[in-house]
């Protein structure tokens, strides 16, 4: 059993009230949390609000090596993030290697890297100079969801603090693991005391008393769209800066000039990594009627070969959802699917599995067919392992079907013209694309969404002018 505690001023502290944190895969209590009220939160933003004036004070270049220092010693750590983002989450250990462990290191080192080359700007004038420098924005408050935890908060909390910022920080309540881990890296390495400071609890408790303090001048947040509202009804009115980092329905593309041999692992992994629980996840599968048929056949046959089952085995290629109650509404939707018409071609049942596993949150990767494009299952998002597939006869058919959602993450096209893709691609209203590939990463590029899937742009320049303060000094010579 870990105990888990908050980590506030430098120090880890106990709270009044505490949650269970459960393993997903067998329903054993792992770990208790701290369930933080808002004296907690008040005091982790006092500390915070302490810590300014001198890590604001360092240079850039200071700071950078803070983050350096941490991704070195998250890296000594990755086995042990790997073990517990998959005990927390449920997930298959090759996929929490091989995307969280990694990725949380790699947001360390990249930002300590990327942030050399954000200087001051200088644009001149014929009798004046205008320098345009960057400052912090104040104390950060840092919310992220429990799909990729260390991954995403990671991504918020090292381009905050290189900025001068100082952090409060809410890993969802359910995989607190590895933001307890990233707590103990910061005291080991000995980052001074409440530069980061990480509380544990309900959203609707210690994140909404991070949102709604009145010292807290920024809130990066990613999660569901509906929480997203709240976040901002609270948040806009009192003028934060605000980055929302929202839910998705991804259109996945298939044109007839594709090579599907290479294609369909692809589009699987694009419906299917962690179980369908990624943001990004290809949900709707829109399909060029001309290969309609030998489409379904080899997709059909590679899905139904995933091995769903124990997350701590390297043969598993899905594992639990995050909660048995994730689980019931994704279920929800099959059942709803079926009410809408759709026909069930591959899973869309629990997987029989020994003890202690039967008792976890599994479903089998879920395959549905013959569902209008405009249908509740078809342009909501799920969140789970479910994909909807429809045919198109045109590309504009298919354009026009990507953009019939109120989201608009991402989405991504497979041909073997990539010029016919790009102009494609173009047309979808989202804030990403990829073609011929998926979640194919350089963090140096805009990462964002449009309509209902978020306000604000994160990644690379991005990231580094959210949580920075431009001011321009124009001085007349
Ligand atoms: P969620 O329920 O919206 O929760 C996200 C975070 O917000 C959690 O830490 C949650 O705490 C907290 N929260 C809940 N109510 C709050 C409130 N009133 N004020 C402040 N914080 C509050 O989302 P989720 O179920 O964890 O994650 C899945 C969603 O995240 C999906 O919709 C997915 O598409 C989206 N997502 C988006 C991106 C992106 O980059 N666009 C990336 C990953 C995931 P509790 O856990 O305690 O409720």
């Amino acid at each position: 059993m870990i105990l888990v505690r908050n980590y506030v001023n430098g120090i880890f502290v106990d709270s009044k009230e505490t949650i269970e944190d459960i393993n997903p895969a067998t329903s054993e209590v792992i770990a208790t949390i701290p369930r933080s009220n808002s004296d907690d939160v008040n005091e982790a933003v006092l500390a915070a609000d302490k810590a300014r004036d001198n890590w604001s004070s360092l240079s850039l270049d200071e700071r950078r090596k803070w983050l350096e220092k941490i991704a070195n010693a998250l890296e000594a750590r990755s086995g042990e993030i790997a073990k517990l983002e998959s005990l927390d989450t449920g997930k298959p250990i090759k996929i929490a290697r091989a995307v969280d462990a990694s990725r949380s290191v790699a947001n360390f080192r990249f930002f300590a890297e990327f942030s050399k080359d954000f200087h001051e700007q200088k644009f001149l004038m014929e009798d004046a100079t205008n320098h345009v420098i960057f400052k912090p924005v104040g104390i950060a408050g840092l919310i992220t969801p429990w799909n990729l935890p260390l991954y995403l908060l990671s991504w918020k909390i090292a381009p905050a603090i290189v900025m001068g910022n100082t952090v409060v920080a809410k890993p969802s309540e359910l995989t607190p693991l590895t933001a307890n881990l990233l707590a103990e890296v910061l005291d080991e390495v000995g980052l001074p005391a409440g530069v980061v400071n990480i509380v544990h609890g309900f959203g609707h408790e210690t994140g909404q008393a991070i949102v709604s303090h009145p010292k807290v001048n920024l809130i990066s947040f990613t999660g569901g769209t509906i929480t997203g509202k709240k976040v901002a009804e609270t948040a806009a009115p009192m003028f934060k800066k605000l980055s929302l980092e929202l839910g998705g329905k991804n259109a996945t593309i298939v044109l007839d000039d594709v090579d599907l041999d290479s294609a369909i692992p692809e589009i699987a992994r694009s419906g299917f990594l962690n179980q369908g629980q990624v943001c990004l996840c290809g949900s709707r599968i829109l399909v060029s009627d001309k290969i309609w048929n030998d489409f379904l056949e080899k997709f059909i046959g590679h899905v139904s070969n995933m091995k769903v089952g124990d997350p701590s085995s390297d043969d598993s290629d899905l594992g639990a959802l995050v909660s048995l109650s994730h689980r019931d509404k994704v279920e929800s939707y099959i059942h709803l699917a079926e009410r809408e018409g759709g026909e069930i071609l591959c899973g869309g049942k629990r997987p029989s599995l020994e003890s202690p596993f039967d008792k976890g949150s599994f479903l089998e990767p879920t395959i549905v067919s013959n569902l209008d494009y405009q249908s509740r299952t078809a342009t909501e998002e799920i969140f789970g392992p479910v994909v909807t597939l429809h045919k198109f006869e045109k590309d504009e058919d298919a354009v026009e079907m990507a953009n019939c959602t109120d989201y608009g993450l991402a989405g991504s096209v497979w041909t073997s013209d990539s010029a016919r893709g790009k102009s494609l691609a173009e047309k979808i209203e989202t804030g990403m694309v990829w073609i011929n590939t998926w979640l194919h990463r350089d963090l140096r590029v805009p990462f964002g969404g449009v309509k209902s899937s978020g306000v604000g742009t994160e990644g690379g320049r991005w990231s580094l002018s959210f949580f920075s303060q431009p001011v321009n000094i124009c001085i007349k010579e």
